[in-house]
Formats: structure tokens, sequence, C-alpha cells
């Protein structure tokens, strides 16, 4: 296959990210702290508009790092979008903890409020000692949750809300960047999210107490001691500032990045309107705003007989990755025994669902190429 191999989602660098790296290694500063984390984290909480940012290894270590802080321990529940990447609820298992998974509404394919709320009811009547201790919520492919109605019901039952906006930086429910509205917000820079220090998370909030215990916990946990002394379990969660460098490059380019993948997202809508099988993702209503990290559509198998399988393989056929979208987690072996509430809607869409590539990096040959396939293989399959 000699054509140029399209990515779902590739790394794209801005231009001045081998700059700041140069710096970490001419003041040898290859640690996993430095001026380069200092100015990522200021630049990560000035753009969210939140007081602190605290630069991780990953987003899972700061989802990690969020629960030990809220003190979740063995036994305890805590409430999840079944509808996600493993990685939001794999955390919920490393502290003990009995991930209940949450199904999706279908206007923001995220976590259902009405669910949310029947669970907690269901969960919190009768003799059950169990207490629900968190709850958390992701923004899939962007798109904000609802979270007028999340942030209600967590304020109205006394549970703490993180933010799972690993896929959402950039996107804004009301004007307010995601991420900012719980407790705690989690971010990642994994290589195929919207920027990317090749590997990495952050843990924002506006409680000073949870920045300083996040910094304490990533590093070791050492005491204020002239030997190593430990009163607590530490982590060794922090990000290097080698790759600080990387993401200083990548926030100065973020909103231009915002801007392609949001014109990657309109390009497919025009360009796919006349397929009346095939529906997006679209945003809700007005306090919506998605950075459309990924393009995800579906298909109405009543309209076509295209299967998301059919698709998928013509354009792997052509070089160009496309992928299902996120099998839900009550779906998977190894969260099958989890309690789950659920209306089928994150199954449905699953069955039917692709992601379109939908890298920052797409140039108009790409997607002329990718638009090919795609209008070829559904105008064979038309009913
Ligand atoms: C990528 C991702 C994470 C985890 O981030 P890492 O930095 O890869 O650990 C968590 N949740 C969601 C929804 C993600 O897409």
């Amino acid at each position: 296959m000699n054509k140029k191999r399209i990515y779902l989602s590739s790394p794209h660098m801005g231009g001045t990210e081998e700059k700041y790296v140069g710096e970490a290694f001419s003041s040898n500063w290859i640690a996993p702290l430095g001026p380069n984390v200092d100015a990522f984290e200021k630049s990560v909480a000035e753009y969210c508009g939140i007081e602190h940012a605290v630069a991780l290894s990953s987003g899972t270590a700061a989802i990690h790092l969020a629960l030990i802080m809220l003190g979740i321990k063995a036994g305890d529940e805590v409430m999840a979008s079944t509808f996600t990447f493993s990685a939001t609820v794999n955390p919920i298992t490393y502290v003990g903890a009995i991930p209940v998974l949450i199904d999706s509404e279908p206007g923001t394919w995220n976590m259902d409020p009405g669910l949310l709320e029947q669970a907690i009811l269901e969960r919190s009547s009768g003799n059950s000692k169990r207490k629900i201790k968190a709850i958390i919520v992701v923004h899939l492919y962007g798109m904000p949750a609802n979270m007028d109605r999340i942030t209600e019901i967590a304020a109205r039952y006394e549970i703490p809300l993180i933010e799972d906006a690993a896929e959402a930086l950039g996107s804004r429910f009301s004007g307010i960047q995601t991420g900012t509205f719980g407790k705690m917000g989690i971010l990642s820079f994994n290589g195929n999210k919207i920027i990317t220090t090749s590997g990495g998370g952050a843990l924002i909030c506006n409680d000073k107490g949870l920045a300083d215990r996040a910094r304490f916990l990533s590093t070791q946990a050492r005491d204020n001691a002239p030997h190593y002394q430990h009163s607590q379990i530490g982590y060794n969660y922090r990000m290097s500032n080698v790759l600080a460098g990387i993401g200083i490059g990548q926030m100065e380019v973020l909103e231009e990045r915002v801007k392609a993948r949001r014109n990657n997202h309109f390009f497919y809508k025009k360009n796919l309107e006349k397929f009346e099988e095939i529906s997006f993702l679209n945003e809700p209503g007005e306090s919506y705003f998605s950075n459309f990290w990924l393009t995800t559509i579906l298909i109405d198998p009543a309209r076509t007989r295209v299967t998301r399988e059919e698709l998928q393989t013509a354009l792997e056929n052509e070089n160009i990755e496309s992928r299902p979208l996120w099998k839900p987690m009550h779906l998977q072996p190894v969260f099958s025994s989890c309690p789950v509430y659920q209306t089928g809607v994150s199954e449905d869409f699953f069955n039917r669902g692709l992601c379109l590539p939908s890298g920052s990096n797409l140039t108009d040959d790409d997607r002329e190429r990718i638009m090919n396939v795609i209008t070829k293989t559904l105008s064979r399959g038309r009913r």
C-alpha cells in the first residue's frame, strides 16, 4: 500500500515545543519538576480559568489521586459514566471502590442526569450501608455533559463531583471550560488527545489545599524533614520537566487546534448531509461548545445496508484509520459484575457508531480521500 496513512488523531506540534525541551536540556532540568512544569501548569490553569493545575504523568494518575484525596476506600461506591474509555473507571478499582455505571442520554451521549439521580436514590435507600462517595462525569469526544443538571444533583445529594475532561480541553459549557465545574477536574495530554506532551495529565481545581496535596502525593509523599521521612503512602506521578516543555508549546496553539477539530466536524456534516442514514453527535443547545476532539457518526440500519464494520473496512482498505465508539464499561468483561443503570443508549451507539479521522493536521487532500471512500461506500448500500 503506498497511499499515506491517515490517522484517527495524531500528534500535531506547533513548532516551539523543541525550544522549550531544549531549555530543559541546556539548564539540565531533566527532572520531574522544574521551570517548564511551573510554566505549563500556569498556562493550563489560566486557559481553563481555574486557580490550580498540577501536571502529572497521566490523566489516569490524576483520577487516581482525585479519588485518594476524597478519601475513597474499599467498599465505597463511585458513580461513573459507562460510555467512556476504561481509564475513567480503572482508578476506582485501584482504591478498592466499586464502580456504579451510569448510561448516557441521547443528546450529549454523556451521563444521563435522570438515571444518575435514580441510581443515587435507589442506592442510598434501604438498609444498605454503602455510601456513594463520588461521581465521575465524562465529557466524551469533547462534548460537554449536561452540567446544569449534573452539578445540581451532585450539590443536592452532597456528593463530590470529579470531571473527566481528558477529551475535552477547549470545550465549554455556558462559556465555562469543562473540568472546572466539579471539586476536581482531570485532563490528559496523551498522544492522541487535542494537545499532547506524548504522555501526561493534569489535575485542576480551585482548592489550594487539594492542589498542594496532589503535588505532595505525586512526589512520594515526602514529609518536611532533612532526611527521607514518610507518614503516608506516596506515588510517583509527577510530570517530567522535559515533557512539560512540549506542553508549553502545545498550549500556544491550543485555540487553533480547537478550531481545526471543529472545522473537521462541520466539514463531515456538510458533506454527508445528503445521507439521511448518517447522524452526528451535535451540540444539543446554546450552552454547549465542543472541541470536537473526534467527529463521531451513527449509522441508521433502517436506511442503509452498510454496517459500521463495512465502512471501517472500506476506509482501512484505503489506509485510513477509523474506530468504533468506546465500548461501554458495563459490556467489558472486567467490569461485568459492576452495578449498572442503563437505558440501552450507549450500547446502541456502540453497535452502530464510528469515529472518523479527526486530527487537527488533516489536509484538504486527506479530507477529500476520506470523503470519497465514505460517499462511495454509502452510495452502494442505500436501501
Ligand atoms: C485518554 C483518557 C483518559 C486517560 O488519560 P491518560 O492520560 O491516557 O491516562 C481518561 N479518560 C478518558 C475519557 C480518556 O479518553
